[in-house]
């Protein structure tokens, strides 16, 4: 597994800077405790006491010793990313926006379904993508979130939820790495903050429960097959070349034959053959939403397990998209089940507190201004949208 929070000696040492604890896996934790002169097993005690018990104070920590909780006030802490607010929707949606280092804000969304409740959570500040009809992709990049503040949001929720109680029912049983930013440009944050929410020790989510979505980084998910075997999602939003080149420009890259390739020899080297990838697919009026789309859909997912989840386009102010119609939303779903594909349609939620992904976290505490360039940019010139017939 990529070692990425902790890798130098220097980080250990006491301790001008106090090592996060939040973020270390049971491995890291297990460096961190040896490096501090104590048994490895603390590491173990340490997750169960954070992420089990929401515990964040050293001195509630009943089976560390006084000597060992001094020694951690000296050289440590559990620093979370500090929640800003927090809205409910009727329907039992729960957005926060939160506050990391440095000022700037990401998002976080709690979806509560029928059969579980699915928690999609940030891995960067911005996004350098920058897909036409995004609102995070439009505000530019900032950072990449370290471990501990990807980790940081399932906490944040867990404890929102009263999950760290004892005998609480698990109000989080699903994690996606679907909300701003791409996981793969943040690739070594991502899969540790990803192995600490299947660690038995911490949230004992199933692979099957933690799912990585991707708009098409394919070297980055080529690497993600030989590091774990997380469920998987591709953003495809087009069914060729020319038109996804305009929605997804990291598509000018990575080709959509390359995509769909390396997204089947992920789905191929899962033990449990009876996985598929999600394909996401973002409908936009009379940009992608035609018959002829949903036909060559067909065709280019031919060799790929997979299941479609279409998702009706959500405005936001500045994007000239709109959302895809009724009719041609249910003629492009038929199709597709025509053709023996299993086909979702995501339902709006929480659309009384929610915005576009990404807009909430756009308007507040910019601090590198990346939401008045492109106000700027909006004024200065269209943007382009491909319209067809
Ligand atoms: S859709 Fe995803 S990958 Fe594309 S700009 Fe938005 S956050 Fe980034």
């Amino acid at each position: 597994m990529p070692d990425s929070a902790l890798n130098t000696a220097e980080q250990f040492t006491p301790q001008s800077v106090k090592t996060n604890l939040l973020g270390l896996s049971v491995s890291k934790l297990g460096d961190f405790f040896e490096q501090l002169g104590e048994k490895r097993f603390r590491a173990t005690q340490m997750v169960k006491w954070i992420h089990q018990m929401g515990e964040c104070d050293f001195d509630q920590m009943t089976n560390l010793s006084k000597s060992l909780r001094e020694k951690l006030h000296e050289s440590a802490e559990i620093c979370l990313p500090e929640v800003v607010s927090c809205q409910d929707s009727t329907d039992g949606t729960r957005k926060w926006l939160i506050k990391v280092e440095g000022g700037s804000c990401i998002e976080m969304v709690y979806i509560p379904e029928k059969d579980r409740g699915t928690l999609c959570v940030s891995s960067q500040i911005g996004c350098a993508l920058d897909c036409s009809f995004c609102a995070t992709g439009k505000q530019g990049f900032n950072r990449d979130l370290n471990t501990a503040e990807i980790i940081g949001q399932l906490w944040i929720a867990a404890q929102s939820f009263d999950q760290f109680a004892a005998k609480a029912p698990r109000r989080v049983s699903n994690v996606v790495m679907m909300g701003m930013g791409e996981p793969l440009m943040n690739f070594n944050n991502v899969v540790d903050a990803m192995n600490l929410m299947m660690e038995d020790n911490a949230y004992g989510l199933s692979k099957r429960r933690v799912t990585l979505s991707t708009a098409g980084v394919v070297p980055a998910l080529d690497q993600l097959a030989g590091v774990t075997d997380v469920s998987l999602a591709i953003s495809l939003h087009a069914p060729n070349d020319e038109l996804r080149n305009e929605l997804v420009p990291i598509n000018r890259k990575y080709n959509l034959k390359q995509f769909v390739e390396s997204a089947k020899n992920y789905i191929e080297k899962m033990p449990d053959n009876r996985r598929k990838a999600t394909v996401e697919y973002t409908l936009m009026d009379q940009v992608n939403d035609r018959s002829v789309h949903a036909r060559e859909l067909a065709v280019l997912l031919k060799e790929l397990p997979c299941k479609i989840n279409l998702i009706p386009f959500n405005p936001f102010p500045g994007s000239d998209y709109k959302r895809v119609t009724n009719t041609a939303l249910n003629r492009f779903r038929d199709i597709l089940q025509g053709e023996g594909y299993t086909v979702t349609v995501r339902t709006t939620r929480g659309d009384d507190i929610a915005a576009a992904c990404g807009q909430l976290a756009g308007e507040v505490n910019d601090r590198t201004k990346r939401q008045q360039r492109y106000k700027n940019k909006l004024a200065a010139e269209e943007v382009p949208v491909k319209m067809l017939d």
